[in-house]
């Protein structure tokens, strides 16, 4: 599933094919993804300029100048791909929606599990929306601080790693880089949040940012079904130090002459990859 530095990648690609820009057709394929898709989407967004793009938490929205958004969301298997109109693109297997845009821009949306969503509302109506609503806190913006983070932690006794995937609490950080982060600020995945210590908290806030700019500037990690919308893939995946590295040495052990091996645990379901050594059991 796409995250939040994969869509941020989407995004920042998208903006030159869109932004001051405007759609003069909407193909829709298909009655639906996982809803379906709005009453008015092939008509209502048409030859009206594009204010803006934004991202919030794993939303992808679109601001129109007469008050309307289209927001997408990729769920688990959707990707957008960005073509020049005049190419002459053979059919994509489960394409479901094309964007034509003025500037000559092709933009597919290619959903094989459709899991995805798109949904049109009036701009004004945003704090309404159901998928909107409830979000937290976005992690690259100033309002994420480490108080912020601490006041978070301090109300749940759930561990550290189901807190951080909570999107009431801070949005867009999935499996991959809630693992990382948690192994490079040295804390255990199954701490309860509200025991975690100033100066961890202090580390984790810090790491979180510093993996989601490293992994926005890297286009976001492959490992399924995610791909730039050039088609490429992106390359932080490379860079991941324990998620899916179960059974391989500890990087930071090796390092230092220390013998551990990342291990893998389940967490709501959800596998966690931590190294016992760096990220110390505090039960133990
Ligand atoms: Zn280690």
């Amino acid at each position: 599933m796409p995250e939040l530095p994969e869509v941020e990648t989407i995004l920042r690609s998208m903006k030159p094919a869109l932004e001051g820009q405007y759609i003069t057709s909407i193909e829709v394929k298909r009655p639906d993804l996982r809803t379906p898709f709005p009453p008015g989407l092939s008509t209502i967004p048409l030859h009206k300029t594009v204010i803006q793009l934004r991202r919030r938490a794993k939303y992808i929205l679109i601001d129109f100048q007469h008050g309307w958004s289209l927001l997408i969301h990729l769920g688990m298997s959707g990707r957008l791909f960005i073509d020049p109109a005049s190419q002459n693109i053979p059919p994509r297997r489960h394409e479901h929606l094309v964007i034509w845009t003025n500037n000559g821009h092709r933009i597919g949306l290619v959903d094989p599990r459709r899991f995805g969503m798109v949904c049109l509302f009036p701009t004004d109506q945003e704090a309404q929306q159901p998928q909107l609503k409830h979000l937290g806190v976005e992690p690259l913006l100033n309002t994420f601080t480490p108080e912020r983070l601490a006041t978070l932690c301090a109300t749940t006794r759930m561990p550290i790693k189901n807190a951080l995937l909570d999107q009431r609490k801070v949005v867009g950080l999935g499996n991959i880089y809630v693992c990382e982060a948690l192994f490079k600020a040295r804390i255990h995945p199954a701490k309860a949040a509200a025991d975690l210590t100033r100066k961890e908290i202090r580390r984790l806030h810090g790491f979180v940012r510093e993996i989601l700019q490293a992994a926005i500037a890297a286009g976001g990690s492959t490992l399924r079904d995610y791909v730039r919308t050039d088609g490429q893939p992106g390359a932080f995946q490379e860079l991941h130090l324990v998620y899916g590295r179960e059974g391989e040495e500890c990087p930071v052990c090796r390092s230092e002459n220390r013998h551990s091996v990342i291990m893998r645990i389940a967490q709501s379901g959800r596998s966690t990859f931590f190294c016992p050594h760096c990220q110390k059991n505090p039960h133990k």
